[in-house]
């Protein structure tokens, strides 16, 4: 974790930062502003901006013992209205996570119908970005798909990975992105 944070995520701050001296129009956009509007800028700010989104997202969604917390009583049942059980929620979560095919990312989000969905997206993208061939809505939980957020500790075993993510979510993180999202 510390080497995905102080290297990986870092690496994707840089760049962005020397895309942003670049093209002075990045200056006063907020991160998720940028999302929304990657499809004006280059595969650069694509990339490393959906980097530095994705990870800010992902460590908060992730926390120590006794700080993770429960889903809230109203994410658990839109959790069991859509899929059906919370255990289901979790296998269909992990399918599209193991069936994203070499780098990306998994999600939940909440569409612009307000409904639950679990989709998955490739390299940095994430469903923010205003292009067409992903799934848009506002991401309340996902988990990376890189190898480097795996590799040192699992090698290949992606579904080890993601089988041990989960004891690790921080659930009122979710809880709180999906009441933000629900309003
Ligand atoms: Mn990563």
């Amino acid at each position: 974790m510390e080497i995905h944070h102080g290297r990986h995520h870092a690496a994707y701050v840089r760049n962005l930062n020397a895309q942003i001296e670049k093209f002075p129009e990045l200056t006063g956009l907020s991160i998720e502003a940028i999302q929304k509007n990657i499809s004006k800028f280059n595969t650069a700010v694509r990339n490393n901006g959906g980097g530095h989104y994705n990870h800010s997202i992902f460590w908060l969604l992730m926390a120590p013992e006794g700080k993770r917390g429960e889903p809230s009583v109203e994410l658990e049942s839109a959790i069991k209205a859509e899929f059906g059980s919370f255990e289901d929620f979790k296998k269909i979560f992990a399918k599209e996570g193991l069936a994203r095919f070499g780098s990306g990312w998994a999600w939940l989000i909440v569409t612009p119908e307000r409904k639950l969905k679990i989709c998955s997206t490739p390299n940095q993208d994430n469903p923010l970005m205003d292009i067409p061939e992903i799934e848009h809505g506002t991401p309340i939980l996902c988990i990376d798909l890189w190898e480097h957020a795996y590799y040192l500790k699992y090698q290949n075993k992606r579904d080890e990975y993601i089988d041990n993510w989960w004891k690790v979510v921080n659930w009122n993180e979710v809880s709180r992105r999906f009441k933000e999202a629900m309003k």
